[in-house]
């Protein structure tokens, strides 16, 4: 067989298994490289982006990731803040469509995210700095939009062709037991201890998307700017996966005012339409 005779060949050039997950490696490499050719695509907003792996993967990844995620951290069993994510949530899915499911962890991290696959985890300690169910609706949204612009595949696509990539990739098609490679590619990186953050370019892209959508659902969009100044005024500890690339505070914050005329029409035609969100 074919892998038999490469096996013992290499072993024959250079003794160990190194040598044998290298080749493997340079055989994931190709594979991808290969792909890259149809792989180009467009973002939301007009970026160029890799997308080496399909919407299926991407929603298995995020699935298992999901699965990882709820094994480590118990839910939260209070009944009103789990109304009130709940209901965010639903209210800003209902506009992009899609089955979401949706978990308030019981965790005092100021954190949050959404996987491909249609996964959102809120932590409990988010809900002292988003105070309101409009400010929460700025975080899940920007989460949200991470996953519509595909920002997930682009990143695991781009990383393939480093080191950790490689090895998130022969986790992919090895179906071994790596997860918080995979975990990490999926913006997960600061519960196992692997930072991959997003993109500066990607998070304003999450910004500019996520406003707009939680002003498609009724949530007034002046509340991210409120959000944001609270988080700055926060400071100190882990930095939040919505925190952790971006430009300084003062630029976010300048950049949402800038796009707030644009988000204020959304939301004055879904208040018109009878979107006044109750959460
Ligand atoms: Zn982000």
């Amino acid at each position: 067989m074919a892998g038999n005779f490469t096996g013992r060949y290499l072993s024959n050039d250079h003794p160990g298994p190194g040598k044998l997950v290298m080749n493997k490696n340079i055989v994931i490499t190709a594979l991808l490289l290969s792909a890259i050719v149809v792989a180009c695509a467009t973002s939301p907003t007009g970026q160029r982006q890799l997308r080496l792996f399909s919407e299926s993967q991407m929603a298995e990844m995020g699935s298992a990731s999901y699965t990882e995620m709820k094994k480590k951290t118990p839910a939260a069993k209070e009944a009103a803040p789990n109304r009130r994510v709940q209901c965010v949530s639903n209210t800003l899915t209902a506009v992009v469509g899609g089955s979401w499911e949706v978990t308030l962890f019981d965790d005092d991290a100021a954190n949050a995210f959404a996987l491909p696959g249609g996964k959102i985890g809120v932590y409990k300690g988010l809900l002292k700095v988003a105070t309101t169910p409009d400010q929460l609706a700025a975080v899940v949204g920007h989460e949200i939009a991470h996953v519509q612009a595909h920002h997930s595949n682009a990143r695991l696509s781009a990383a393939s062709l480093t080191d950790v990539g490689l090895q998130i990739a022969s986790t992919i098609s090895g179906g071994s037991a790596k997860g918080q490679y995979m975990m990490a590619a999926l913006g997960l990186g600061t519960q196992v201890g692997i930072l991959l953050p997003y993109g500066r370019a990607q998070e304003s892209e999450a910004d500019v998307l996520g406003l707009n959508l939680m002003a498609k659902a009724g949530f007034n969009p002046n509340e991210a700017v409120t959000l944001w100044q609270n988080m700055a005024r926060q400071g100190g500890g882990q930095p939040p996966e919505f925190m952790s690339t971006h430009p300084s505070h003062s630029t976010r914050i300048a950049d949402l005012k800038a796009r707030m005329p644009k988000a204020m029409q959304h939301y004055e035609q879904a208040r018109a339409a009878g979107k006044k969100p109750n959460c």
